[in-house]
């Protein structure tokens, strides 16, 4: 049974309904597991007070502003959860950044500023919540981190932040190997285009997932409660021989050949 009762679960990423943070922390909640939920701060705390009213119901234990560029800010994060906690089972990281001038047109007209902050904030996140996590998942853990096919395909308009993907993934597999002797497994859900703040800003995204709909084998989109569905899976017992992998939850459609 998928139960995760006693489990301590970091998880960034809600800015609203439609985050795909927003269906998995639902779906950690509802295996029983504790929440704690950071939110990306500006200064007018328009996201704090909104992120705050939409996680109320999942009761969680924990609040926190992190912005990952920001490295006190992480600090911070995880000085509460010892405080806290004491331990953390579970760090789900489902947040991505890149600048809507990246996001179309020529792919070599990437600007040096631009892909370093895309970088930055979608790939090297990964790796610098993990390291402050280590030492509080002292009891084993899972950390899951969420991808996309323009990582390891050119999907037009995807350009830099299909770079930052496939520098997720790697992420992914180093961190699993290091991870692994502890009982910590790392692993990517690739989703299929959804609807939200974050995809709305790469060009051309609702012809995507006309063609997602019209080409993929279940000849429909996924939902943000399926790509939570899969990450608590991901974080469970149920998953304990898995670690350094790449889960589609695309309606099959990376299997297609067109
Ligand atoms: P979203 O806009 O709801 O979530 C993106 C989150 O990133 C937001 O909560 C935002 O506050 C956060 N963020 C941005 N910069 C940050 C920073 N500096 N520090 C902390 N947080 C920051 O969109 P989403 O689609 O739910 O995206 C979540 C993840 O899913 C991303 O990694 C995205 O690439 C990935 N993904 C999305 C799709 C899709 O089609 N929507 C498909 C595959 C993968």
């Amino acid at each position: 049974m998928l139960d995760l009762t006693g489990k301590n679960a970091l998880v960034t990423g809600i800015a609203n309904n439609r985050s795909i943070a927003w269906g998995i922390a639902q779906q950690l909640h509802k295996a029983g597991a504790n929440l704690g939920i950071t939110y990306l701060p500006d200064e007018k705390g328009r996201q704090e007070k909104k992120v705050k009213e939409l996680v109320e119901p999942l009761n969680p234990s924990l609040f926190v502003p992190c912005n990952v560029q920001d490295d006190a800010q992480i600090q911070a994060t995880f000085d509460t959860i010892r405080e806290t906690w004491d331990k953390i089972d579970i760090l789900i990281h489902c947040l991505a950044f890149a600048g809507k001038e990246e996001l179309s047109g020529d792919f070599s007209n990437t600007s040096r500023e631009g892909f370093t902050r895309a970088l930055d904030i979608s790939s090297y996140s990964l790796v610098s919540l993990a390291a402050a996590a280590k030492p509080l998942m002292t009891e084993g853990g899972s950390i899951v981190t969420l991808t996309y096919l323009g990582g390891v395909r050119v999907i037009p308009n995807y350009n830099v932040m299909g770079i930052a993907k496939a520098a997720l993934e790697m992420n992914v597999r180093y961190l699993a190997a290091e991870l692994g002797p502890q009982n910590v497994r790392v692993n990517g859900i690739s989703a299929g285009p959804i609807r939200t703040l974050a995809s709305s800003a790469v060009g051309g995204i609702l012809d995507m997932i006309h063609h997602v709909e019209e080409m993929a084998p279940l000849r429909r989109t996924v939902t943000q409660t399926e790509v939570g569905n899969t990450a608590a899976f991901l974080c469970s017992d149920l998953s304990s021989g898995i670690t350094g992998q790449i889960i589609y939850v695309d309606s099959g459609y990376c299997i297609m050949g067109m």
